[in-house]
């Protein structure tokens, strides 16, 4: 069956299957998510409280609705790039309808023929059962426990009664009555192990015939050399006299496997000697084996052995549903280590593993036991703590937790430090539910990372909307080249020494549809982060080539510089790029100018002089951006092919009046002529600083005081104003 056939039958069967399944499907065609069929009324309704403006309803901005499935998206595209893939699953995450109302949804991306779809299917109700049975467990473990305890209590409280009853007159005569009855399975011996009294609950455990019954006379060895293996100091503690008690597996006469509950106590008679051990034991397999399958069903974490992700959830709703009835408050603290993908990367699986152990150790060493530490997967771990919530104490603890994971992991024969940035939200503060309470610890910890990481911070109405903003630009970037959403301003730097001389840079403006205006400082880092910066560096040049063009045509000459990320020269032929855009649109290669910042250096510096010697070749000129703000030292400009040099604003904006700021731009100029490489100061807003910079002999001034940067119709104004057609 294709899917839009064009014969209603077929449609609407489809839209009734997907219907009855609860799944929201949609065709991914040109950018764009169209439905398949009317998607089920969740889906919108939970779209329209989480967009925030019309929507039309034959196309949905998923991404921008759902933050969560953005990147599924981003993964889903090599999906649909090939045939013959693999679905995509996304695996479960959470929206909320309202306060009372939770859904669990699963995107699923395919390929089917020709066709992109995107399935978002509604698991609520496979979720509810799961979690009912983890809630079973949980229950199941909890009564374990409690009769683990009471059968511990019955067994002391039997043996006190037996020694109590051999204190009376030395003899454990006439007690065969008092044990006959019991459940708990009683052997009293002399101290060489020979049987003096035994019940039918220890025959039953053993499942003795009468002809085996004789080997009762060695079970107290029998049960110290199995008890061995799992305390090696039974004999020690046996042999001094003291009680001993424990849990370990047994084999009964039919070889069956068991688990006995065993407690060992010696009587000693009137002189103080050795005489007698009362052993009391019961067979506690069933509880074992349930808590085997509690242990799975809960799933602790097998590397760890830190309660996993679905743990840390269960055990999360409890808490606050145990605040919300006692009306107290818990802290969660998010945690998430610094750079772990390049740590596993370097040190492989293994290794990687080793580190995640051994930061679960320290978290266990630095907190205290009533506090729930989780390793919710990858390089993320959680806490609850409950009894603490004040910022203070909590600050101190988030310090403590900080120090103890950096200090050093040792392997073998290196060390690694690792880093780990900590978000931090209260209830009922930060979050009525744990949804909201683990997004906002997550968003808090998205802004540690923001911060500089190895880090914490708590959570806030800024750092929510600092991150919200940040994972919108992320999402924004990825359609604003398609969408046609850049535009490049120019602005024009005035030369002080030839006049009417003078260069133009152009600085790149994104127009969001939403956000309005967003100038480079808030995107340019994300989208090197994304990667999408080549993209958008490639569409820079082209238009700077354009513009350059367009300008040659009107009769005008401008030599038009554009910013070049570090990425660029990493990650993309930046050579044959310039090259083909100079050919392309037929621009004199010294008509283009690109501005490289310092960092570019730190990769390798041989490798990137390289590149911009081939540059260079081409007949472009080259500019070092931001001078003074990096690692500069004016040593190594000597080594570098750049023709310009640009003086930070930072050093500008102190002009004249700062001593310190004078020298250095002073040196800075005389230094770069003495390599005949000219200086653009950057930033100029006062007169006061063009003075200055005119006496030092700066060749080129670019800042407010002149222009702001403008659009392209404002620069071709400005050169009909200002210089006759050539
Ligand atoms: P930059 O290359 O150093 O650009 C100069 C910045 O200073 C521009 O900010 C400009 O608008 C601003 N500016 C110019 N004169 C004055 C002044 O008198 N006073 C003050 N306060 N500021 C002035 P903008 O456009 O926001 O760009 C910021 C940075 O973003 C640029 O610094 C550049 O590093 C980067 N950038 C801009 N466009 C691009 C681009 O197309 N690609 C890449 N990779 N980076 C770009
Ligand atoms: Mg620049
Ligand atoms: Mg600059």
């Amino acid at each position: 069956m294709t899917i839009n056939p064009g014969d209603n039958t077929e449609k609407e069967l489809l839209a009734g299957i997907l219907l009855q399944l609860d799944i929201a499907a949609f065709e991914y065609i040109e950018g764009k998510l169209i439905p398949i069929s009317t998607p089920p009324n969740w889906f919108d309704e939970l779209y329209l409280l989480n967009i925030d403006h019309q929507h039309k309803s034959s196309e949905y901005l998923l991404s921008e609705a759902f933050p969560f499935i953005e990147n599924f998206i981003y993964d889903a595209k090599n999906i649909w790039q090939c045939s013959n893939q693999q679905p995509l699953r996304s695996g479960l995450w959470s929206e909320c309808l309202d306060d009372l109302y939770e859904l669990n949804l699963e995107a699923i991306a395919m390929k089917i023929g020709n066709h992109s779809l995107l399935l978002i299917a509604n698991e609520t109700s496979h979720f509810e059962l799961r979690r009912k049975v983890y809630q079973n467990a949980r229950n199941l473990a909890l009564k374990n426990e409690r009769l683990e305890s009471s059968i511990q209590l019955h067994q002391r409280q039997l043996q006190q009664q037996l020694e109590k009853l051999y204190k009376k007159d030395n003899s454990f005569d006439g007690v065969d009555d008092d044990i006959e009855n019991e459940s708990t399975a009683v052997l009293i011996c002399r101290h060489d192990g020979s049987v003096e009294v035994f019940n039918k609950a220890l025959i039953d455990i053993y499942a003795m015939s009468e002809e085996t019954r004789l080997s009762e006379k060695s079970l107290l060895k029998k049960w110290s050399e199995e008890a061995e293996r799992q305390y090696p100091e039974i004999h020690r503690v046996l042999q001094s006299g003291q009680h001993w008690e424990g849990e370990f597996e047994t084999f009964d006469n039919n070889h069956r496997k068991k688990w006995v509950r065993l407690m060992i106590a010696p009587v000693f008679d009137q002189n103080n000697e050795l005489e007698h051990y009362i052993c009391v034991a019961n067979d506690i397999s069933n509880i074992k084996l349930s808590a085997k399958e509690i242990e799975l069903l809960t799933q602790i974490d097998p590397n760890t052995h830190l309660p996993n992700r679905r743990s840390f959830w269960n055990y999360l709703t409890e808490q606050i549903d145990k605040s919300q009835e006692t009306g107290t408050s818990l802290a969660l603290l998010y945690l998430d280590l610094d750079h772990f993908k390049q740590v596993n990367d370097d040190l492989g699986p293994e290794q990687a593993d080793f580190l995640l152990n051994a930061v679960a150790n320290r978290l266990k060493q630095c907190l205290k036991k009533q506090d729930f530490i989780a390793h919710l997967g990858g390089d993320e771990f959680a806490v609850v703590i409950k009894n603490i919530v004040d910022q203070q104490s909590l600050s101190k603890i988030a310090q403590r937790i900080r120090e103890n994971i950096y200090r050093d992991i040792s392997f073998g024969d290196f060390t690694l430090n690792v880093s780990t940035s900590i978000g931090i939200a209260i209830y009922p503060q930060h979050g009525l539910k744990p949804n909201l309470l683990v997004k906002n610890a997550d968003y808090a910890m998205y802004h540690a990372k923001e911060m500089g990481r190895n880090q914490f911070q708590f959570s806030s109405p800024y750092s929510k909307r600092h991150i919200k903003r940040k994972i919108h630009i992320e999402q924004g970037l990825k359609s604003a080249l398609s969408n046609n959403e850049f535009k490049l301003l120019y602005q024009p730097q005035i030369s002080l020494e030839k006049q009417g001389q003078h260069r133009i840079e152009a600085l790149i403006r994104w127009h969001h549809p939403n956000h309005g205006t967003i100038t480079p400082a808030d995107f340019i880092s994300i989208a090197e982060e994304s990667g999408i910066i080549i993209d958008i560096g490639r569409w820079v040049l082209e238009t700077a080539c354009k513009e350059i063009k367009s300008l040659n045509k009107k009769g005008y000459s401008a030599k038009i510089s554009i910013n070049v990320s570090p990425k660029q020269f990493k990650y993309s032929s930046i050579i044959d790029e310039v090259k083909a855009a100079l050919e392309y649109y037929k621009v004199d290669p010294s008509q283009l100018e690109l501005e490289v910042t310092e960092s570019v250096f730190l990769d390798d510096l041989e490798q990137v002089i390289k590149q911009l010697e081939l540059l260079k070749g081409l007949g472009v000129t080259l500019a070092l951006d931001d001078f003074g703000t990096g690692y500069s030292s004016l040593n190594y400009i000597k080594q570098l092919p750049i023709d310009i040099l640009k003086i930070d604003r930072s050093f500008i904006s102190e002009l004249p009046f700062n001593r310190h700021g004078c020298t250095i731009v002073e040196s800075i100029i005389a230094m770069s002529h003495q390599l005949s490489i000219e200086v653009v100061a950057e930033g100029i807003e006062t007169k006061e600083q063009l003075e200055y910079l005119r006496n030092l002999g700066c060749d080129f001034v670019q800042g407010y005081l002149f222009y702001a940067p403008l659009s392209s119709e404002e620069l071709i104004s400005l050169y009909q104003s200002l210089q006759p057609k050539q």
